[in-house]
């Protein structure tokens, strides 16, 4: 019998213990910069000529490592492997893959903060949030492996007296993960162990700046017994590899993370039957956010405020479900404003090395042009309160930024900017703030702060999107407690983490027996 399922707890920094226990990891991770990574297919470690080269955000000179690149040829070598593997892989015993991912997330729970120095240093993530990424981490291992034993025997059908009927799950085929650099370990992870405990064979593909704590997830699989081939490693250029894997014939199912534009293109390729494909391949399509927190007249505004700061700047704004937007009611806007912007101003952006960073970089060059330029629009747009400029002498240092008195249809309350940009509009009532909310073509999440209890009650109704919280901020969703997944233009609603996640990865098969 496997313990129920509890989420891995945060680590508390401020016990001297962890604290040097995480600075220790730290100094060990800067001694492995600058080593090289190959790609893992069936087993096989395969270097190759041209090289992804890994990043530190925070410190543009430091190479966290170089990563073997795979090319077509590559890629369908992994998709002939995976294929092949699938044929027994498909036969094992469901225990005996969740057993896997049990002893995979002890693994990673021991090493812990050696993942999560790992996570400072590549994705430029703060403490707090390296951490949470790890846990995650931990979590969708634990999660996913407890669902594969609830789900091994199918679910009841009724049967006739002269009959006996089943359903049960068998897996789909070679799966192709692509995921996205913003939480570079959990989603990676999740995404990946997912299908894999289902039954599948997958080739991950994880994002070009965040690729080697993909390599790590590899070592620690193959640590916990998961035979070569069932996950290969094939990182690569999303537009070379990436398109290719998607568009393959073999290609029974996608799991994707990531932007809009890049999901809605896999979306249309592999709704395309090449040649030779025998199925339509399932797509599990995961995309970005305009998460709005609306702040009500009858409410704790300095809970609205908190919520507002973290949720907006919490690893710099670069989560699909980042607070972009506040439409706050007319009564509280000036008050609720003065709030958050004395908190912003309070907010260090630093190297996240150091313990008490509470923002640091984001994530590479491009990124950082995308959010001044978003930052000239808004100056254009509104009016800028906090913030609004940037640092790139020694990483991609952006400071927290509030614009206020956008109308709710410019650019900067529509389009996602990914960065640490918060603005406020305002709504004359509860009615019209809803109405805001809703017009994005995101649905993601969303929060309300109130002590309204019919207000509430209405957000329940009438606020569409996938993760709608409560007088709290809207990140921060834990695996098997707040399933994930958004609307509309925010994805496929898969809810990563939910209760029937794992029936996306498997096809249900109904077999009849006369007696
Ligand atoms: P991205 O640019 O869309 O990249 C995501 C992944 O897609 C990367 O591995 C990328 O590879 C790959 N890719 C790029 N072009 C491709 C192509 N033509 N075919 C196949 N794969 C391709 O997104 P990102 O910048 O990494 O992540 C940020 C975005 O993810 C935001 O929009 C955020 O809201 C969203 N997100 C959503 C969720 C959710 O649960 N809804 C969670 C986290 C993040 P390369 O790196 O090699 O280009």
């Amino acid at each position: 019998m496997v313990t129920p399922y509890k989420h891995e707890p945060f680590t508390d920094f401020t016990i001297d213990e962890n604290r040097k226990a995480l600075e220790a990891e730290l100094k060990k991770a800067e001694e492995n910069f600058g080593k090289e990574y190959p790609l893992i297919i069936g087993g096989e470690r395969i270097t190759t000529e041209e090289k992804i080269v890994s990043y530190n955000p925070a410190n543009k000179s430091e190479v966290i490592g170089y990563v073997s690149k795979a090319n077509q040829d590559l890629a369908e070598k992994a998709m002939k492997v995976a294929d092949e593997t699938f044929e027994w892989w498909r036969k094992t015993n469901p225990e005996m893959r969740a057993d896997i991912l049990f002893r995979a997330a002890a693994i990673v729970r021991r090493r812990k903060h050696e993942f999560t120095a790992h996570l400072v240093k590549e994705g430029g993530k703060p403490w707090k949030e390296a951490d949470a990424d790890t846990a995650e981490a931990i979590d969708f291992m634990e999660y996913y492996g407890r669902q594969m034993l609830d789900m091994k025997n199918g679910v009841e059908v009724n049967s006739r007296e002269v009959e006996n009927n089943r359903l049960h799950y068998i897996p789909l085929g070679v799966g192709i993960t692509i995921s996205p650099w913003n939480f570079l370990f959990a989603i990676m992870a999740g995404t990946t162990v997912a299908p894999m405990v289902a039954g599948n064979t997958v080739l991950l593909k994880p994002a070009s700046t965040t690729p080697i704590i993909a390599y790590k997830l590899m070592e620690v699989l193959e640590e916990a017994g998961m035979p070569a081939g069932v996950v290969n490693f094939v990182p690569g250029s999303g537009s070379e590899v990436g398109d290719y894997l998607v568009d393959h014939p073999r290609t029974r199912f996608i799991n994707f993370t990531g932007s809009r534009e890049v999901g809605t293109r896999i979306y249309e390729r592999a709704a395309v039957v090449q040649p030779g494909q025998k199925w339509l391949k399932r797509s599990i399509i995961e995309m970005g956010g305009k998460d709005t927190i609306i702040v009500d007249d009858n409410s704790d505004l300095e809970l609205a405020a908190d919520a507002i700061t973290y949720s907006a700047f919490g690893f710099s704004g670069q989560k699909c479900s980042a607070c972009s937007r506040v439409v706050a009611h007319e009564a509280i806007y000036d008050d609720l404003l003065a709030r958050v912007v004395e908190k912003t101003k309070e907010v260090n952006v630093q190297d996240p090395t150091r313990h008490d960073t509470y923002m640091g970089p984001v994530i590479d060059e491009a990124a950082y042009n995308k959010i001044l330029d978003y930052i000239e629009v808004g100056k254009q747009e509104g009016k800028l309160m906090a913030g609004g400029t940037g640092d790139k002498s020694q990483g991609w240092f952006v400071h927290p930024t509030v614009f206020a008195d956008l109308a709710p249809d410019s650019r900067i309350m529509q389009e996602e900017i990914f960065g640490p940009v918060v603005g406020f509009t305002k709504a004359k009532d509860f009615d019209e703030a809803i109405e805001i909310a809703n017009n994005t073509e995101y649905g993601l999440t969303g929060a309300v702060i109130t002590n309204n209890r019919e207000h509430i009650e209405q957000a329940r109704e009438d606020f569409h999107v996938g993760n709608l919280y409560f007088n709290r901020g809207c990140t921060a969703a834990i695996v098997g407690y707040h399933p994930f997944g958004g609307f509309n233009m925010s994805g496929t609603d898969s809810k990563a983490g939910g209760p029937d996640y794992l029936s996306h990865l498997m096809q249900p098969k109904t077999t009849s027996e006369m007696l």
